[in-house]
């Protein structure tokens, strides 16, 4: 019998090899493909970060040109400050974190860091410098362990948990049956887009960037889930020079600038109390999501008392 069995789980084993080998090929193809177009100038020179300053000037940008996307957009992110862009959906705000990665170039305009134009600094040391928290991470088949030391290979075990730990997931993991070594992924645990996100905080926190983006995730998380991805985001961002792209708005409460987008442009400017002060679109978005808070709390609660 195990005569059988033995090639059978050997075609099991090399499947489960060319799996895991196609979908890591797939995601790095999917990467390639949308750095198809962005190659490093012959003299691209290593950015150098200082302070670090990050700045939008007069940033035009489109995908097709048929249909204008950023119509002008500057401000600036100074060193250690948390600048949060709101607004409404298909605004433009996810299109700006990807024009600081360099996922597109500006049409015109210029995205700077320290005085240096991104489009004149090598990818890899840009890369280095922006650690990006994206709305929906895709993880590695591979341990939970792989997926946060990604941030940083030669971390250290404690390290490793530490990130972990001030990410706000080391209490879930410790609850898997094999810890650090559960696997996940598609052909692993599948974690919750919330669990998802932490995995991906953790990862930036071991990378320990001077810049940050945090692409907030679209999709409702529950009050409790949206509190510790809160609390990790904090401890993240903390000192950093950071750009919330909020989805939400009970997240951008305690940033330095909120700027507020529609179609385009930048409508509104100031902190959470002085935009609501100007009775505008922000208060509107904010009133709304109130509302809509309410809603599902009252929703939620006629549930559990059923
Ligand atoms: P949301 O809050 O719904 O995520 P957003 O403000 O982040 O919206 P973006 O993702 O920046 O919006 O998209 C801005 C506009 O650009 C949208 O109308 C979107 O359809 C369009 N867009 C986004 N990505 C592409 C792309 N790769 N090709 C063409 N159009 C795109």
């Amino acid at each position: 019998m195990m005569q059988i069995y033995r090639p059978l789980n050997f075609i099991g084993f090399v499947y489960r090899e060319i799996r895991q080998g196609l979908t890591d090929i797939e995601q790095m193809f999917a990467l390639l493909d949308q750095d198809a177009e962005i190659e490093d100038k012959p003299n691209a020179k290593p950015l150098k970060v200082d302070g670090p300053v990050l700045k939008f000037n007069d940033v035009k940008f489109h995908y097709d040109p048929d249909r204008e996307i950023l119509k002008g957009i500057s401000f600036e992110v100074p060193a250690g400050k948390t600048i949060a862009v709101v607004g409404p959906s298909g605004a433009g705000k996810s299109t700006i974190s990807r024009l600081i990665y360099r996922f597109y170039d500006v049409i015109e305009g210029s995205v700077e860091i320290d005085g240096q134009d991104v489009r004149d600094v090598t990818q890899k040391s840009l890369r280095a410098a922006v650690g990006m928290v994206p709305q929906d991470t895709v993880l590695f088949n591979d341990t939970i362990e792989y997926n946060i030391r990604y941030g940083r290979p030669d971390a250290t075990d404690a390290e490793v948990r530490e990130a972990a730990r001030l990410a706000q997931i080391s209490d879930f993991i410790d609850g898997l049956p094999d810890g650090f070594n559960t696997q996940v992924g598609e052909r692993g645990l599948k974690l919750s887009g919330g669990e998802k996100q932490r995995v991906a905080i953790a990862r930036t926190i071991l990378k320990s960037p001077p810049i940050l983006i945090l692409d907030e995730a679209t999709s409702a998380l529950d009050t409790q889930t949206e509190r510790e991805i809160q609390t990790a985001l904090d401890a993240v961002a903390q000192d950093r020079t950071t750009l919330v792209i909020a989805h939400r708005l009970s997240t951008v409460i305690n940033a330095d600038e909120i700027i507020v987008l529609r179609d385009g442009r930048i409508a509104e400017r100031g902190d959470h109390e002085g935009l609501l002060a100007q009775e505008g679109l922000y208060a509107q978005m904010w009133n709304r999501q109130r509302e809509v808070d309410e809603a599902g709390e009252r929703l939620r609660k006629a549930r559990e008392d059923a």
